[in-house]
């Protein structure tokens, strides 16, 4: 791929890609077109993990969005009216190229979101399986057919596409996040206009487009406008033409794109951040709480809306689980996550770096002790085990987003409880216990969308609902819970005999 993005830097990790556009990434993907940066500003993504410069794509202007949703409006009717097994087929074939491409895509999940090969092999896993559940959906549920109270009427409920979905993905599981909407989009007859996060456009759009094109998506089904949320976010998130906003990010800015969308009948789904708690109870079997606690706080360097963002442990097991917690926490490996056997990588940018080293400081300034890691080297954080931590010190409160592990000590469940719902996310939880009836007393009081009894609540399977309540989101993902947001119900009544009218 010689001469890709006009670049003047190193050699570039993604000049080593079989599966990339014949001019390089440096575009947009437009009417099934890679339309070329021409003189729009461009976007410097870097790799988290050298600081070095990896690849340009364009910014894309608000005339940009407008024209890519113009193109989507376009095309959806036609795409619709494919045979369900042309649009299944579709889905199936770009799934089978992830197998393909896996080496590609992990040298990508490496370069640019400092993902480790277990992340690799975890998300295009992910991505598979929502390609696979995706796929099946435009064979399913073509609508239903239900009694009337009206004599000789027949009343039958038809199952449409939504028409244009917006998509909007943040940068940590960037592939799959994007294809869990996209794909099953566009096998129920959707189209799609796509905008990636401004650290991932590759592997969270610009992949994604070039792998459907290669399935032989039709044009303009799927559009990738790369594009800081900032400059037009607002504009994306607030357009007339899409029916559905799929939004995956942050509460504060999920608020906001939920609104805007409202705000032009735009049915909003929203995958939004997390504050979980990972519960291990009095009775709980101590050494496989620390390893699901260990998996769940440092796996893609806690960057996961469903990491484990506090540890509350009884108070007779505490001391041990620190220091299980703290030995598993020292033997990670940090590093190149290009290197082999690399488990901890980088965090993704400085602000992010920054936030969490804050919130650290912090919370030592207030009470809080190391028991393992507390340094960072560039956006390289070790592992980080606090004990002595209290709910309210801001690496407990805040979504910290980072491998960081605060251990909380309480004394009974209900505190338990009254400490894992003192927050206003409600995305995933884990509860420890050998009484599986107790776990899930736990359970069924925690004001989360999902939680899981003796394990952690790093969990997302393709053909299960996911999602929170309050501000962890609106909504569920993953088939037939995302097929009703993808897909709208209309009422059709046949009067198979003359009614009678009171007048
Ligand atoms: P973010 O909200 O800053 O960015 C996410 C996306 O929104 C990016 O594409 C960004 O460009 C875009 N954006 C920014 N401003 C916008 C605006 N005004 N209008 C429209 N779009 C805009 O989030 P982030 O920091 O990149 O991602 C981390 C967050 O995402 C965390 O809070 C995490 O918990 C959450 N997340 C949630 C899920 C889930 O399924 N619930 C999954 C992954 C991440």
């Amino acid at each position: 791929m010689p001469g890709t993005n006009d670049f003047p830097a190193e050699e570039s990790a993604v000049d080593e890609l079989d599966i990339a556009p014949e001019n390089g990434w440096n575009a947009l993907y437009l009417d099934g077109e890679w339309v070329p940066a021409g003189d729009r500003d461009l976007i410097e993504v870097e790799n988290p993990a050298t600081r070095t410069p990896l690849t340009r794509v364009p910014s894309s202007t608000e005339d940009d969005v407008d024209e890519a949703y113009a193109i989507a409006d376009e095309a959806q009717a036609a795409w619709a009216n494919r045979p369900p097994q042309e649009r299944a087929g579709i889905v199936a074939d770009a799934c089978a190229l992830l197998g393909e491409y896996a080496a590609d895509l992990a040298t990508l999940f490496a370069v640019e979101c400092g993902g480790v090969q277990l992340k690799a092999d975890f998300e295009t896993q992910l991505a598979q399986g929502t390609m696979e559940v995706g796929s099946g959906l435009a064979m399913r549920d073509g609508g239903r057919r239900k009694e009337s109270v009206t004599p000789g009427k027949e009343n039958l409920l038809v199952r449409e596409p939504a028409g244009v979905v917006g998509v909007i993905t943040p940068w940590n599981f960037p592939l799959y996040l994007s294809s869990r909407v996209v794909a099953p989009a566009i096998a129920l007859g959707n189209s799609v206009v796509l905008k990636p996060d401004e650290h991932t456009p590759l592997t969270g759009g610009l992949v994604l487009a070039k792998i459907f094109e290669e399935a032989g998506l039709p044009a303009g089904v799927l559009n990738v406008v790369p594009g800081y949320g900032h400059e037009i976010g607002d504009h994306f998130s607030g357009h007339s033409v899409p029916s559905v906003m799929a939004f995956t990010g942050s509460s504060e800015v999920g608020r906001g794109v939920g609104q805007r969308a409202v705000g032009s009948y735009t049915e909003p789904a929203l995958e939004l951040g997390g504050n979980n708690a990972h519960i291990v109870l009095e009775d709980a079997d101590v050494a496989r709480a620390v390893d699901a606690g260990a998996f769940g706080s440092f796996t893609h360097q806690g960057q996961e809306c469903i990491s484990i963002n506090r540890h509350l442990v009884h108070e007779s097991l505490y001391d041990e689980y620190v220091a299980g917690l703290a030995d598993r926490a020292e033997q990670l490996p940090i590093g190149d996550p290009r290197e082999e056997g690399t488990l901890v990588g980088p965090v993704i940018n400085e602000s992010q770096r920054d936030k969490i080293v804050g919130f650290l400081e912090e919370s030592i300034e207030r009470g809080a002790t190391v028991e393992a890691g507390g340094n960072h080297d560039g956006l390289f954080i070790e592992p980080t085990v606090l004990s002595d931590v209290t709910a309210d010190m801001p690496a407990a409160c805040n979504e910290h987003f980072g491998p960081v592990a605060p251990v909380i000590p309480f004394e009974t469940d209900e505190e338990a409880i009254r400490i894992a719902n003192g927050t206003d996310y409600g995305l995933s939880g884990s509860v420890h216990s050998s009484d599986v009836a107790r776990a899930r007393d736990v359970a069924d009081a925690l004001e989360t969308g999902m939680v899981h009894i003796n394990d952690q609540p790093l969990n997302d399977e393709p053909h299960v609902a996911f999602g929170g309540v309050g501000a962890s989101g609106m909504g569920r993902y993953n088939d037939e819970w995302i097929m009703d947001t993808l897909t709208t119900l209309k009422w059709i009544s046949i009067q198979r005999e003359p009614r009678e009218y009171p007048y």
